[in-house]
């Protein structure tokens, strides 16, 4: 059975073809396709932008397509960036101008008024339009007063995983191993929650393949 990932990203797709390599599932990307169409990420959230990406991936080339957006909501800022995560410093997306912002808008907040959240939404769609799996993993922190640790991925330095019963619990993202973050990040547990459902839809996607 094939699959086609509607995100360019080759970090995302090597993470994607780890989990569903095993199930037997094909994984496509753009590239194999000849490309797709650029889709406006203009939904208010990020459940919206997932759909609307994995709709037009599956339509535009009739096979079930896989699409997420993800992004940083901060409590004292109203749940911003939210889906603007990536530009929010503006174009074209600059992670350290972005924590720069960040920094600059919490000001010296006290560590109580600095919750964040987290969010990473997917959306496997059929090639009708039919959502077939949507789902959103979370992770809960607070942004930091300066950046922590070496891993600089997006607004990772800056935030501090606090949930508790965790042993990662205290640490920046940026501090953790890609092993140590996927066991509690919202993509980690977003793609969890996808497993579980995908693997339920397995016998009857792939008997409609057949
Ligand atoms: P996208 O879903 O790949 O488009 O990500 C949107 C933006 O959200 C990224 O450019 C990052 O700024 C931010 N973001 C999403 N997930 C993470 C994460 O795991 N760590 C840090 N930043 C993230």
């Amino acid at each position: 059975m094939q699959l086609l990932l509607a995100s360019n990203n080759p970090k995302k797709r090597r993470e994607f073809e780890a989990l569903l390599g095993p199930l037997g599932i094909e994984l496509l990307c753009p590239v194999d396709v000849g490309g797709l169409d650029d889709v406006d990420e203009d939904q208010p959230d990020f459940a919206g932008n997932a759909l609307k990406k994995s709709r037009a991936a599956s339509s535009e080339k009739r096979l079930l397509a896989l699409a997420d957006d993800s992004g940083l909501e901060v409590d004292a800022l109203g749940g911003a960036p939210g889906v603007r995560s990536a530009r929010f410093a503006g174009e074209p997306s600059n992670d350290e101008r972005n924590n720069d912002l960040l920094l600059e808008r919490l000001g010296d907040l006290p560590a109580e008024k600095r919750g964040a959240r987290f969010v990473c939404a997917l959306a496997l769609t059929e090639p009708r339009g039919r959502a077939l799996i949507q789902v959103e993993g979370h992770a809960r922190g607070r942004i930091l007063k300066e950046r922590r640790g070496k891993r600089d991925f997006g607004y990772d330095p800056l935030f501090e995983f606090c949930e508790t019963g965790h042993a990662q619990s205290g640490r920046s993202f940026a501090e953790l191993t890609p092993e140590q973050k996927a066991e509690v990040s919202h993509r980690g547990r977003a793609v969890q929650k996808f497993l579980t459902q995908l693997q339920e839809l397995l016998p009857s996607l792939q008997a409609s393949a057949e």
